[in-house]
């Protein structure tokens, strides 16, 4: 899952981006509105949380062009703007939650999971390909009653080719998806984390479930055996 920190106190930016990066979130960090747009036009988020008071372009503004093509996209406010008159304001303007400063870390966590899985429950909390099964709310990994244990890189690489079963997904488009924008990553990285959750994946019983398409990419699909 990706977010979009969108916030120009610099310290408060930090501080929700390490704690998100903890509970195994990649997180990218914007720190005017301008550059919230730039953002999010340039990459795939899962949510954005948005701060209102920002510089170049007011968060409010950010949402209202950001609905202006996108009505599904998940945004949460988190502002020190704080009467009713505020929040009824920005939920009418199209975010989807509305958090006022200051406010505890659990709760922000909280709010974002339950936005997250409400995107989900739409789809499914729970996907499976074959014997291989995905919690995405718990974030457990199973095959049959066995869980494979696996690391916050190697669940989002699986998460990505979970969702595009069936698909040759590219290292690049995994990469994107399961480590920050610009981050100093050498492909041995990427394939070294490839490389453990398939082997997780094997030993668990799970074999065979990601092939590899020369020149387009990965690609998760459950073998016959197991259909
Ligand atoms: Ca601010």
């Amino acid at each position: 899952m990706k977010l979009l920190v969108v916030e120009d106190e610099e310290l408060l930016s930090k501080t929700v981006a390490k704690g998100l990066r903890l509970l195994g979130y990649s997180v990218d960090c914007a720190f005017d509105g301008e550059e919230a747009l730039y953002l999010y036009e340039v990459n795939q988020y899962d949510l954005m949380i948005l701060d209102l008071n920002l510089p170049k372009i007011d968060g409010l503004e950010v949402l209202r062009r950001i609905r202006s093509q996108d009505d599904t996209f998940r945004v949460l406010i988190l502002s020190a703007r704080n009467t009713l008159e505020d929040k009824v304001n920005g939920l009418d303007q199209g975010s989807n939650d509305y958090l006022t400063k200051p406010f505890e870390f659990q709760e922000l966590e909280a709010r974002i999971r339950g936005l997250l899985r409400r995107r989900f429950t739409t789809v499914n909390t729970i996907i499976n390909c074959g014997r291989l099964c995905m919690d995405t709310v718990a974030r457990q990994v199973w095959w049959g009653d066995t869980e494979v244990k696996l690391t916050r890189k190697e669940y989002s690489l699986l998460e990505y080719l979970f969702v595009h079963a069936g698909q040759a997904v590219g290292a690049e488009e995994l990469i994107e998806h399961a480590w920050d924008s610009g981050a100093d990553l050498f492909s041995n990285t990427f394939r070294f984390h490839m490389h453990s959750l398939r082997r997780k994946l094997d030993n668990a019983g799970a074999k065979e479930y990601i092939i590899t398409e020369r020149g387009k990419g990965y690609r998760l699909q459950c073998p016959k055996e197991d259909l």
